[in-house]
């Protein structure tokens, strides 16, 4: 769903600077990367946080974003009912540098039927990249969902995500998104989603 645009208090959102506002390309692999960083400190569109059904806040990048925001956070995912996995719902950001936050929640990882996590994890990327482009964002950094607490190897989920970006950027609600960025934390993470990304995005 949509919800209104951010108070006008906010600088405008750019990646990583005001020098380096993103210039829109028509160039699919300009528009996606690897930002090895903290998520909390980029002053982009939306962060997806890696959130849990009960959106109540948690470990991991969910706790260090709900810490950065500031309690107006979680007094209004309290109001969202939750989040099914496999899904996002969107909030404002409070004291965080970005405008929006996607709360994202992928599956925890099943060895059991890896392919039911594949598909869950694919669908916590689409639904948080067409919350954004439905709510005008043009800049967005996600956590490497899944990846930490929930299990999901980092091998795995970088194809996964990656191909899910890619499928996005290239249909049509794909068109208004400047840039989109995962942001890794670990060094598997780093590792991973750094080899993956040539596969989905080679260089032209
Ligand atoms: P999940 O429960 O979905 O596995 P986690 O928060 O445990 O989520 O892990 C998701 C990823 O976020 C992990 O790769 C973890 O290293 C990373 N992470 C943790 N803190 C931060 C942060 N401040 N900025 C970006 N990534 C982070």
């Amino acid at each position: 769903g949509k919800i209104p645009p951010a108070a006008a208090s906010k600088p405008p959102p750019t990646l990583l600077g005001p020098s380096t506002l993103p210039t829109p390309s028509k160039s699919l692999n300009d528009r996606v990367a690897i930002v090895r960083g903290d998520i909390t400190k980029l002053r982009v569109s939306a962060i997806v946080n890696a959130a849990n059904n009960s959106l109540r806040g948690g470990g991991g990048v969910d706790g260090a974003i709900h810490r950065a925001a500031g309690p107006g956070l979680l007094a209004e995912c309290r109001t969202l009912n939750g989040c099914p996995t496999g899904s996002a719902k969107i909030t404002r950001a409070y004291n965080l540098p970005c405008d929006r936050v996607i709360h994202a929640v992928g599956p925890i990882y099943s060895t059991h039927d890896p392919e039911k996590s594949e598909r869950e994890l694919t669908s916590a990327y689409t639904t948080s990249l067409k919350l954004a482009a439905d709510n005008g964002c043009k800049t967005v950094a996600f956590s490497a969902l899944s990846t930490g607490v929930y299990g999901y190897p980092s091998r795995a989920a970088a194809p996964a995500a990656l191909s899910a970006v890619r499928k996005f950027m290239k249909g049509e609600d794909g068109k208004n998104l400047d840039k989109v960025v995962i942001v890794t934390f670990e060094k598997k993470d780093v590792d991973a989603y750094n080899e993956a990304l040539p596969l989905f995005f080679p260089p032209e």
